[in-house]
């Protein structure tokens, strides 16, 4: 004999139930149209699966689940999907959700079913896919979707199915317990096997019940099932309430059942779960009562999910339209706004009391009746005022979340106040307040995140351009270090066109571009060589002009100067051809132009010249100049350096003689005696005899001695006399240089500018040491 235990507060108002549980369950026509919204459930509404025109069975999918806390919903009879919108719901806000309306055809054809007797052979998985696709909800009144509920990870060791119907007035699950006994025991039993047949399966009626509790103990018998009875007060039938009187164990505030093992079913959810998993049906109707003094056909009705609530009224022949209509019962239930509003699944009465039961209200008086009322042991009066003040910190230090709104407290209270309808609304606000932070968080989720994206790809765009930048700087530096053209095969398209229907066309195009770009570049530096060989043939032509200009034609530095332009013109050449081959051009006239005009070392090579390429003649001039140079035997060329040295050692004896600057002087005696060490290993090799290197000797030794000479004279001379001596020479090289010219002009020779410079740079010359020494 299971022990029963009591609740705090709780009261004990008329029950009433009489008015309905005279007569057996009824079922009701089919009317026209059905209203069946996608939410019925807490959780997450059912997705349509059905359009406007489409032709449906009864008990076919017009909404399926479409997350874990969700749950179907079907076609209440056979119709047409006359609209899908938004409709006044069951709320006592009025508020529209979106529902199905559908035009019955009066066939009340039913979907193809196949009933299961090998229930036991199903696992849970697939009985909570059966339960879950029927569209089971609680029918206590909760609505939590069934499947979620069975669902849990936390192991059971009791199974609760209520059927206390604590409520006054509600007598639908009191007569479907008179009536369906045997089909809420099988459901039960499914649940037990669901759930891995607990230790404990106990159905909870109150004493208030015989005829139910008798039926249910003949049903149950020989079964595990244990039926339990215990004393009438409100509201046992409270989730929290039931299992503390039948367990005495109080779940945790803030907690589930599920946190004792403990899991509790309404009895019409389990014949719910029968008729789902055994004969195949949907949840499409529910049984509610029709009751309260306002209303003269009372009883319980078999009604179809979807049904007007008008339309049930207007059977049972209601129509005052003065009457308040209650959905729920008097201490739970909510006044319906209007009547154009579907029955749910979670309707299990329809109140038409005939009288201001919910109105009436003053002031709280503090007379603490309500606390001393609430089953779940909270502070009503302290919960009015914070709601009303909407202090939502307060409501949760005062535990507004543990009110099961059973109602007890407004019941008791003698000023009549709505303290559940301040509870509901306060709930209401709470739960908005929440989603909005929800929302809140999600949007500065979202923008932080879509922040450390942009920062990330602006991190990366950065990257690539650096390391663009960097492929770039690579590409140039080794395009300058290679002359070579790259090939196709090395060619990255970087910046082709994506949509280019022609990727090989714009490589091809790309390769165009780079090698023209190249050519240009080319193409300058050829233009820059060029014009410093011509500025260097210039020079040389400068340096052979002025060495005759003052020399004489057979000055012994001339063949070295040709030398020189002969390799320059050549090179000039080359580079003409190369320009042409880049430019695409045909040569120019510049190498014929800067061939060596001067006395030439080949002649053939000059009078040939006419009939030759440009190219042909600078290389016949460098050849003959190689060739002339490579006939001579070693001891001629020694001859010459000797000659060379020699010149340079009359050349500095001469500068000698004619400068009066010490530091000059000073170089100019180091470079003599410099020369004629020269000169001595000159004459030490096998190119000279004895006799010649006597002879040499000799004038070595007289050049220094005459340096020497030189030197003291000068030493000796006087300022005056050195000036004088100075101005001498200048004026004898001017003469000199003069000659030159002139001569030059009579013979026309092609080189009278380089004479003329020599001839102004020496009067430039003699200018400035004559305006130095007058100054002096
Ligand atoms: S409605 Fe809430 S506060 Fe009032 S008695 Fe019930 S549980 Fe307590
Ligand atoms: S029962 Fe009503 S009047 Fe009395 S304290 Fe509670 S809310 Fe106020």
């Amino acid at each position: 004999m299971r022990i029963i235990h009591d609740i705090p507060g709780g009261v004990f108002p008329p029950e009433q139930k009489s008015l309905s549980n005279q007569q057996e369950i009824q079922s009701l026509p089919i009317f026209s149209e059905y209203i069946i919204p996608l939410k019925q459930h807490i959780g997450v509404a059912a997705t349509v699966c059905v359009e406007i025109g489409d032709k449906v069975l009864k008990g076919q999918v017009i909404g399926v689940s479409t997350g874990f806390m969700s749950t179907s919903v079907h076609a209440p009879t056979s119709g047409t999907i006359k609209e899908i919108d938004y409709h006044p719901v069951s709320h006592p806000s009025g508020l529209k959700d979106i529902a199905v309306i559908l035009e019955a055809d009066g066939l009340d054809t039913q979907i193809t079913t196949k009933r299961r007797t090998d229930w036991q052979s199903l696992g849970k998985r697939e009985l909570l896919d059966i339960i879950r696709s029927a569209g089971i909800a609680g029918l206590g009144g909760a609505s939590f979707p069934t499947a979620v509920k069975l669902d849990g990870q936390r192991p059971i060791n009791t199974l609760i199915i209520n059927g206390t119907e604590c409520e006054p007035y509600i007598t639908a699950d009191d007569m479907l317990m008179r009536e369906k006994a045997d089909e809420i025991r099988t459901g039960v039993e499914i649940l037990a096997h669901l759930l891995g047949n607990p230790a404990t399966v106990v159905i909870g009626i109150e004493d208030n019940k015989p005829e139910a509790l008798s039926l249910m103990r003949i049903a149950c018998a020989g079964t595990k099932i244990e039926v339990a009875s215990f004393p009438t007060k409100y509201p046992s039938g409270g989730e929290k309430q039931l299992i503390q009187i039948l367990t005495g164990q109080e779940v945790p505030s803030g907690d589930i059942p599920a946190a004792l093992g403990i899991v509790m079913q309404n009895v019409g959810t389990a014949r719910a779960i029968k008729q789902a998993v055994i004969d195949d049906l949907p949840l499409i109707e529910r049984v509610t009562t029709v009751t309260g003094e306002g209303i003269e056909q009372r009883g319980n009705f078999f009604t179809r999910i979807g049904t007007k609530v008008e339309d049930l009224l207007a059977h049972l022949n209601f129509r005052s339209d003065d009457d308040k209509v209650i959905m729920g019962g008097p201490m739970m239930g909510f006044e319906l706004p209007s009547l154009n509003v579907p029955v749910v699944k979670a309707t299990n009465c329809l109140l038409i009391p005939g009288y201001d039961a919910l109105n009436a209200s003053s002031e709280c008086i503090r007379c603490g009746l309500c606390a001393e009322a609430c089953p779940a042991q909270l502070l009503p009066q302290q919960l009015y005022w914070y709601s009303k003040a909407d202090d939502h910190d307060k409501l949760d230090a005062y535990h507004l979340s543990d009110c099961i709104e059973c109602g007890a407290c407004a019941y008791v209270c003698p000023s009549k106040l709505p303290l559940v309808q301040h509870y509901r609304a306060a709930k209401a606000s709470i739960k908005h307040a929440a989603e909005d932070q929800l929302r809140s968080d999600r949007a500065r989720a979202r923008f932080e995140f879509r922040k450390q994206r942009m920062d990330a790809a602006e991190a990366e765009k950065e990257a690539k351009r650096l390391a663009r930048k960097a492929a770039a700087e690579k590409a140039k530096l080794a395009k300058q270090q290679q002359s070579a053209t790259p090939s196709v095969a090395s060619f990255k398209p970087v910046n082709a066109n994506a949509d280019s229907p022609d990727p090989l066309a714009a490589a091809r195009a790309k390769l165009k571009q780079t090698k023209a770009s190249e050519a240009d570049q080319q193409s300058e530096r050829l233009h820059k060589q060029l014009k410093s060989i011509a500025q260097r043939i210039e020079f040389i032509d400068q340096q052979i002009a002025e060495t005759i200009a003052e020399h004489g034609e057979d000055a012994s530095l001339i063949p070295q100067l040709q030398s020189k332009r002969a390799a320059s013109v050549l090179k000039q050449t080359q580079l003409q051809t190369k320009l042409a081959d880049v430019s695409g051009l045909p040569q120019t006239a510049n190498a014929a132009e800067a061939l060596p005009t001067t006395k030439q070392v080949n002649t053939d090579g000059n009078n040939a010249a006419q009939g030759q390429s440009n190219i042909e003649r600078a290389e016949n001039a460098l050849n003959a100049l190689t060739a002339a140079r490579s006939s001579r035997s070693p001891q001629e060329r020694q001859r010459e350096a000797l000659q060379r040295i020699e010149d340079n050692i009359a050349r500095s004896q001469q500068q000698l003689n004619e400068s009066d600057d010490e530091l000059l002087r000073e170089k100019l005696h180091r470079r003599i005696e410099q020369l004629t060490a020269k000169q001595q290993e000159t004459l030490a090799s096998d190119a000279f005899s004895p006799a010649v290197q006597s002879v040499h000797n000799d004038k070595a030794l007289e050049a220094i001695e005459r340096a020497k000479q030189t030197a003291a004279a000068q030493a000796s001379l006087t300022p005056a006399e050195k000036r004088q001596q100075q101005h001498a020479s200048l004026q004898a090289r001017l003469d000199k240089a003069k000659a030159r010219l002139s001569k030059a002009e009579a013979e026309n020779n092609e080189h009278l500018e380089a004479f003329r410079n020599a001839v102004t740079k020496i009067e430039v010359k003699l200018a400035e040491w004559t305006r130095d020494h007058d100054e002096n």
